[in-house]
């Protein structure tokens, strides 16, 4: 009977040959079809829907008023001549200049602050830095005051320059702290650390701020960035200060300044200032509203927040969010 029927296939061979095709066709088809249809699931369940049952916690966050401000006065400035400093804080506050400060005796002082007893006052600043500076002068500001100062090196020390580098001394560190106790309680902020290049006969790079570092009352260390807004839409409408030089492109011959969270990108600054948040990452729906911790990435919303483990933009662990609007929290 089958030998009958193949005979008759045979005989028909255009047939046989494209039922066969179309037999290994089929059975093809339904492998790949039942690979799918076995990973479609798996696909679905991504790692970071699945867990998504835990959302990363809120971290609350407060504004915090940083009482310091200290730039470049105007006039030249060399290691022999001295340097103006312009001050202005929001509390009387004692400037504190060291001269030819240690790079190393600066950053075990931080790494004091963050383990030991705060540096909030002069006192405990030139304690931290074991003596490492070679001259130290000090002036009392008033709240308000804007008045330069000028500070430089006692004469009788004899120091023209700092060495070639790389150095192990930075020319000038400028620390403000809070004269009144009471101030001291009253701010998380209690101390700035300016580090200001200053040139001399050996590196005539011109007087700027190499890095600046904000204390707190919890032993954190913040580093302040520049900021850049849009010259053209709202904000500011002066100039860019010629003196606040973004970071030195040469910054880096100088000993780092120790670890830090990495900020927001350019992109996400200037986006933010002018007042128009991108859309959210994953929605693209609703404005970027999270910021996400450790990795600080700004780009998912409130809604999209909840079903992420992981940084949409880095894939860093989330451990933590906070909101950049408090937005009313709705009935629903
Ligand atoms: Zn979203
Ligand atoms: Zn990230």
């Amino acid at each position: 009977m089958a030998a009958v029927f193949l005979v008759t296939l045979y005989e028909y061979s255009p047939l046989f040959y494209i039922s066969v095709v179309s037999l290994c066709f089929v059975i093809t088809a339904a492998m790949v079809l039942g690979w799918f249809g076995f990973d479609v699931p798996v696909i679905l369940r991504s790692s970071d829907e699945a867990e998504s049952v835990l959302p990363a916690p809120e971290k609350r966050m407060v504004q915090v008023t940083n009482p310091f401000a200290l730039e470049l006065g105007s006039g030249t400035a060399s290691v022999t001549d001295g340097v103006f400093l312009r001050p202005c804080c929001l509390e009387p506050c004692v400037l504190s200049c060291f001269w030819g400060c240690g790079v190393h005796a600066l950053q075990g002082a931080l790494q004091a602050h963050q383990h030991g007893p705060r540096l909030n006052t002069p006192q405990r600043f030139q304690e931290a830095l074991h003596l490492q500076y070679n001259h130290c002068q000090s002036f009392h500001i008033g709240s308000e005051d804007r008045e330069e100062r000028h500070t430089e090196m006692a004469a009788e020390q004899g120091i023209t320059d700092f060495g070639l580098l790389p150095r192990d001394r930075y020319p000038l560190v400028a620390v403000l702290t809070l004269a009144e106790p009471e101030a001291r309680e009253a701010y998380n902020i209690v101390a700035s650390v300016t580090v200001v290049h200053v040139p001399d006969d050996k590196y005539s790079l011109s007087a700027r701020i190499l890095f600046q570092h904000l204390l707190t009352s919890q032993g954190n260390m913040y580093e302040l960035k520049p900021l850049f807004m849009s010259a053209e839409s709202g904000g500011s409408s002066e100039p860019p200060d010629p003196n606040q030089s973004p970071e030195p492109p040469d910054a880096q011959d100088w000993a780092p300044s120790g670890g830090g969270e990495s900020p927001m990108t350019e992109e996400e600054e200037r986006d933010w200032s002018e007042g128009k948040a991108r859309d959210c990452v994953v929605c693209q729906n609703a404005s970027v509203n999270r910021v996400l911790l450790p990795c600080r990435h700004a780009c998912v919303c409130d809604s999209c927040v909840s079903h992420f483990q992981h940084c949409p933009i880095c894939r860093a662990f989330v451990i933590e969010s906070f909101a950049l609007l408090q937005r009313p929290a709705t009935g629903e």
